[in-house]
């Protein structure tokens, strides 16, 4: 087995020195709240990055762009059958309810940092659109594109995807595609993994190049 590098001892040694200072911030921040000593309460640690992408008004020309989209994929979708569609993309992450709720509460502090490339297309694929089609036979293709086109949000992050409002996604999770529902940075892996249902709140920090930035102890969202 090679031996890690310095290079990545350091990479490693800074990081691990990033999630001290992290803890240490929240540990402070869950004692002012003084919650009782003899509570089972948890509060993952979140160290994620940060999207500083401005927002702007949802333009005519960035609407049509996505309608064209799905109009094409919903075209394919009508030629081909689902053994046809790529079957290799990861499927949605079984995650928990508490641990959904921390997705929502991390990703949107995060404002979607790992969204920036979804544009336009907001990485629909045919197969999407399939189940979204499956889960809803009363609706006309036509149907299916005002009703995606109907969460777009009146401004969202630019560059960024056309759905990142400024509170997060826009899009209902059960019409993103699978990459959307399954993919999980590392700092937000770890979270989910520390998260339980003692689990009250999260404590989401930003790793910006060297630099950890901010540290805000954040409630758990109610899903519907
Ligand atoms: S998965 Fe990570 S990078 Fe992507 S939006 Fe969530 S916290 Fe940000
Ligand atoms: S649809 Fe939502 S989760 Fe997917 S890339 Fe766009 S903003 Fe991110």
């Amino acid at each position: 087995m090679s031996q890690p590098t310095s290079g990545h001892r350091a990479a490693r040694d800074l990081l691990d020195s990033m999630y001290r200072d992290v803890a240490h911030a929240r540990d402070t921040a869950v004692a002012a709240l003084a919650m009782p000593s003899h509570t089972t309460a948890t509060v993952p640690i979140a160290l994620v990055p940060l999207s500083r992408a401005p927002l702007h008004e949802t333009s005519a020309h960035r609407h049509a762009m996505l309608a064209q989209r799905i109009r094409e994929l919903l075209a394919t979708m009508r030629q081909t059958t689902a053994d046809q569609d790529d079957g290799l993309i990861e499927q949605p992450a079984p995650l928990s309810h508490d641990q959904t709720r921390v997705v929502v509460a991390v990703c949107s502090a995060c404002r979607g940092h790992c969204c920036t490339n979804g544009r336009e297309h907001a990485f629909l694929r045919v197969r999407t659109l399939r189940d979204y089609a499956a889960a809803h036979p009363e609706h006309t293709d036509e149907a299916i594109v005002q009703a995606y086109l109907a969460h777009l949000p009146t401004h969202a992050l630019h560059p960024g995807c056309v759905y990142q409002g400024e509170r997060g996604c826009t899009l209902p999770r059960e019409m993103r595609s699978a990459i959307c529902n399954s993919y999980l940075c590392t700092g937000l892996q770890m979270a989910v993994d520390g998260t339980s249902p003692d689990t009250v709140g999260v404590f989401v920090a930003h790793r910006e190049g060297r630099q950890v930035n901010g540290g805000e102890l954040r409630a758990l969202p109610v899903l519907e």
